[in-house]
């Protein structure tokens, strides 16, 4: 296995005693899959991938990623967020390259400046960035911004992509464009990756498996592959028989637990405003 998760929960420290943010539950992650996590907003979500990317510890249970306990972050797991995490003063080019420039500083890299600048160069083109290579991040538009920070999360040549609702603010073509460039890169490089998404959609469209978790205390609901023939899979796929089965599938599972109208909203229809931390 790639990744596997054993016993993993967590439990937040809080004036009024402990929040469980995520009951301890076991997953166990192939490589090359992609997964995606659909949950009510505040099931734990987020606080999944950051125990996975070693930045939060868990309350219980281990995380190993190729049998090696994940004991903080590394330069094997790429990251990426819904907001704009770009350095404002760095240019397109200069914050790509960042994460290899922070392991040279470490002294893990190793690898000499010229190919690191030949690879930070081919993702620029690969994500359509190089005419914007010496650009500013406020220069660019949302989902250019975005391109960039998808390149910056794979220039580490990671193990592990973990996204948490990387396009949630973007509009709908522009969204669509980028799930067929991550599809596109993933495929390629085969890299395994953990996606939070809101949108039952788009979680169909980029997944080989779809985990939907209860609101919170988060716990696994059901974990189900997605069964219809990738290579199919584009926008006209959404009016699929095999794909809406699905859909009322995952809705249901997801109906049947989100408490207020307004989490039902957003789970049915997959709208990005996620509420801030602490108000599920
Ligand atoms: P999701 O990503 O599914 O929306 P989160 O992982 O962000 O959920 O949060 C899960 C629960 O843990 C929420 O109730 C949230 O308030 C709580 N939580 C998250 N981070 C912290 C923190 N740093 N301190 C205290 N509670 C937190």
């Amino acid at each position: 296995m790639k990744l596997s998760l054993r016993g993993v929960g967590k439990s937040y420290p809080g004036r009024r005693g402990e929040t469980s943010a995520l009951l301890p539950f076991d997953m166990d992650v192939r490589e090359g899959e992609f997964i995606s996590l659909v949950g009510p907003s505040g099931c734990g979500k987020s606080t999944l991938l950051h125990i996975v990317a070693g930045l939060a510890p868990a309350t219980t249970g281990t995380v190993d990623l190729d049998g090696e306990r994940v004991l903080g972050p590394g330069a094997e797991i790429g990251l990426m967020f819904q907001q704009q995490t770009l350095f404002p003063w760095l240019s397109v080019r200069e914050n790509v390259r960042f994460p290899l420039t922070l392991a040279r500083a470490r002294a893990r890299g190793g690898e000499r400046d010229g190919q690191a600048a030949a690879r930070v160069d081919d993702l620029l083109r690969l994500v359509g960035l190089w005419d914007f290579r010496d650009s500013l991040p406020a220069e660019l538009s949302g989902g250019m911004q975005q391109r960039a920070a998808l390149a910056r999360a794979l220039v580490g040549r990671p193990e592990v992509l973990l996204m948490d609702e990387p396009f949630g603010a973007l509009d709908a073509q522009t969204r669509e464009d980028m799930q067929e460039l991550l599809l596109h890169l993933i495929q390629h490089h085969r890299i395994t990756t953990l996606f939070v998404t809101h949108d039952v959609d788009e979680a169909l469209l980029l997944s080989d498996r779809v985990v939907v978790f209860s609101e919170r205390p988060g716990r696994v609901l059901a974990s189900l592959d997605v069964t219809f023939a990738r290579q199919a899979r584009s926008s006209e796929l959404k009016l699929d028989e095999a794909f809406l089965h699905q859909k009322r599938e995952i809705l249901a599972l997801l109906r049947g637990r989100a408490r207020t109208a307004a989490q039902r909203d957003r789970l049915l229809f997959g709208l990005t405003n996620t509420p801030s931390k602490g108000g599920s």
